[in-house]
């Protein structure tokens, strides 16, 4: 079956008791035993396991082709549970992007398990750093972000996993922003996949859950199950019934947000106040031909730099007025971002950047409001 087809009929069925086509909602924390003290109906507690969470499973280890999946609070709870679950077999370095999501590099600095952790950090287009990386001692994890936040860098998902493999390192892809209908990593040899549900797949703004699907079931899929089950970080009834329902409507919005950016896009390349565009749907960006090869299509996320720095970047986002000035991504409301003040001090952000997130408006619109906010700085005395 086509991803369309897996994404509204995954993980659903009519409700047998009532004949509910919507799955019904179970905030029940608790189930009944059998007379004979089992669970026939398969569910026990729900913090082992629930219905809604278990739908949600079911459909994103089907999205993504994996072996299974295991649905977290957040895309953290994910990222962190997948680098501990890892290390049973891969307790060697983390490999770690230049440009990757903020939070997961503050998780390394600031609880003792990640300070705990080697990491090297090396551009994931130097190919001969990964493979030094990866070298001497033993072998951990290398870890893909693509497209990165917030420089929207693409990583050759293929050629790093050749590499990886070949020096016995496991491989984490983070594909939150390409979301399983623009990007495979499992096929491209990949062993983990993580998402933060929070942002494309809850897709509403209105979800923070997260998860990790695994290509292959093994000893590191027990304890991505224990880590959720014992630590209790697991994705809500609730909130696995709107991650749920906002996957029915996944590959129609990721080619709509798709289109609009790459239309946004290019009127920014053009804009004399716009020094540069972060978007590897434009053939200027250097990740270009890989992303053509790996990706459906280019995904919704831009970023761009205005001529100036910090002061004309704010000035832009204080003039835009469909974009909402908020941190995040992936809803159906533009959204725009001044990445350096949300990562502060350490943050490898140029000042002059701008990330967006394209929404589900008309791009006709979009681009009104960023030509008026654009205008506004472009102008010499404004
Ligand atoms: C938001 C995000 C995360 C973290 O997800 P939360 O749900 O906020 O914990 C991880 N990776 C990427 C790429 C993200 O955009």
């Amino acid at each position: 079956m086509k991803i369309e087809t897996i994404a509204v009929h995954s993980g659903r069925q009519v409700d047998q008791a009532t004949g509910a086509v919507s799955a019904p909602l179970h905030l029940s924390t608790t189930f009944e035993r059998d007379a004979d003290g089992g669970f026939s109906r398969g569910f026990e507690y729900s913090r082992d396991d629930n219905p809604n969470r278990r739908s949600l499973e079911t459909a994103l280890a089907a999205l993504e082709g994996g072996e299974a999946a295991v649905a977290y609070s957040s895309g953290m709870a994910a990222i962190s549970a997948s680098i501990e679950a890892l290390r049973l077999d891969h307790p060697g370095r983390l490999v770690l992007p230049r440009d990757m999501y903020f939070g997961v590099r503050s998780f390394l600095t600031d609880t003792a398990f990640g300070r705990s952790l080697e990491t090297i950090v090396v551009d994931m287009a130097d190919h001969a750093a990964i493979e030094a990386a990866c070298r001497d001692g033993v072998p951990g994890i290398v870890w893909i972000e693509t497209p990165s936040n917030p420089l929207v860098s693409i990583v050759d998902v293929a050629a790093v996993t050749t590499i990886a493999e070949a020096a016995g390192f496991a491989t984490v892809a983070d594909n939150t922003w390409a979301t399983p209908v623009l990007q495979r990593p499992f096929e491209q040899g990949v062993d983990v996949i993580v998402h933060s549900l929070t942002k494309y797949i809850g897709g509403h703004s209105d979800v923070m859950a997260g998860a990790a699907i695994v290509r292959e079931a093994g000893a590191h899929l027990d304890e991505l199950r224990a880590i959720q089950r014992h630590r209790g970080v697991l994705a809500s009834a609730f909130d696995s019934w709107l991650a749920l329902r906002g996957i029915a409507t996944l590959p129609t919005r990721m080619r709509a947000h798709s289109a609009t950016a790459l239309t946004v896009s290019r009127y920014l390349e053009g804009h004399p106040a716009v020094a540069r565009v972060h978007y590897p749907g434009l053939p200027s960006h250097p990740g270009h031909e890989v992303a053509s090869q790996q990706m459906r299509e280019f995904g919704g996320m831009v970023s761009f730099e205005v001529h100036g720095g910090r002061d004309e970047a704010m000035a832009v986002a204080a003039a835009l007025t469909i974009f909402t000035r908020a941190t995040s991504l992936g809803g159906n409301h533009s959204l725009v971002e001044h990445r350096a003040s949300v990562e502060g001090p350490a943050t490898t952000a140029p000042e002059s950047l701008l990330r967006v997130s394209i929404g589900l408006e008309h791009g006709d619109d979009l681009i009104a409001d960023l030509a008026q906010a654009l205008d506004s700085i472009a102008k010499p005395s404004a």
